[in-house]
């Protein structure tokens, strides 16, 4: 890693098209051996309507892969009862291999309760406590899907990150952490930093490898970036310009970063798309896993 004036783009989008089709190979393979169609099961209560737009890709992107897609909508209204209910019937169905509850849920809804009575093997959007141990003891099932995008795009830049040091920025049980745990695996020196943390911009700058999930539109400044450093914003942020419209930011002032870094993903076109390949990619793994397959693919 050098440091150089413009930094090599990550494409994101590229490396999940290529992931996408790595995946219909391989579920057209387990349905040739087995017999058995990978089948996701997605759960969408009320009409949010970010939520309608995920769930509408997860639905085409899943179908695309060769797999079976299960659309539940649900009225805002649901009763924490109905919704349980409808889990645990997705959680006997045999025909279900995966199953991801859209978040957010409307606020009369628990979200820990609901995630936590999935089953775990079939909790494809590693959220389930049984999962987040899973990964943190080296016995990984399912990994949450952005961590494990992140770490795809790193690797597609640098085959073993082994003694490098990285910042996480950003302490979620949807992204940090994992990330956090996923780094360590792969034997980096890991520090995470987040909102109490002192110095933030000193640690930054001490980092090999940075990955921003803070959800603060630019906040990751240039100079904060050791020159030659990896650097994967995971952040989406809409902001507005001059003219009034809006257009889409990540947590990494991309300008200025773009000039130090070695490596950088964009956004849009980075960590984004590799979210819902690396969803379809868990559903893969619970297919197999069921079968008593090895769950690597
Ligand atoms: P959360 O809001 O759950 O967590 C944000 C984390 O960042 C917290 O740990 C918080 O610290 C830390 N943080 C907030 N402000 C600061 C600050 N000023 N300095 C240091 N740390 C700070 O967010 P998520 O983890 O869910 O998401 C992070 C970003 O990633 C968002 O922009 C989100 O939109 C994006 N995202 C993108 C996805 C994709 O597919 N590309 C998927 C998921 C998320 P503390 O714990 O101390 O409060």
């Amino acid at each position: 890693m050098s440091g150089s004036a413009t930094a090599q783009l990550i494409d994101g989008k590229a490396i999940a098209a290529a992931l996408r089709a790595q995946l219909a190979d391989a579920v057209a393979k387990l349905k040739a051996e087995h017999g058995v169609v990978p089948g996701l099961a997605v759960v969408l209560v009320g009409d949010d309507p970010a939520s309608q737009v995920y769930v509408r890709n997860k639905h085409a992107q899943t179908v695309e892969a060769g797999m079976a897609s299960f659309e539940h909508r649900l009225p805002a209204s649901t009763s924490r009862e109905a919704l349980l209910a409808m889990v645990d019937q997705l959680n006997k169905d045999p025909l279900v291999h995966g199953i991801l509850v859209q978040l957010p849920l409307p606020a009369h809804l628990d979200a820990t309760e609901v995630l936590n009575a999935i089953d775990p093997d079939k909790d494809v959007d590693g959220f389930h406590p049984v999962n987040a141990g899973r990964l943190a003891t080296g016995q990984a099932l399912f990994v949450p899907c952005t961590p494990v995008g992140c770490e795809l795009l790193l690797r597609s830049v640098i085959a073993d990150p082994s003694g490098l040091h990285a910042v996480v920025i950003g302490r979620s049980n949807i992204v940090g952490k994992p990330m956090a745990q996923l780094l360590l695996a792969a034997n980096c020196t890991v520090t995470i930093v987040h909102s109490r943390t002192r110095d933030l911009a000193g640690l930054v700058r001490q980092a090999d490898i940075v990955v921003a999930a803070l959800g603060r539109a630019e906040f990751v400044k240039g100079d904060w970036i050791k020159p030659g450093a990896i650097v994967i914003d995971v952040g989406i942020n809409r902001i507005e310009q001059a003219d009034g419209k809006t257009r889409l930011v990540g947590d990494v002032d991309f300008a200025s970063a773009s000039q130090v870094a070695g490596a950088i993903t964009p956004v849009p076109g980075g960590v984004g798309p590799m979210t819902i390949a690396c969803l379809l990619r868990n559903t893969l793994i619970a297919a197999r896993y069921r079968l008593g397959l090895d769950g690597q693919v």
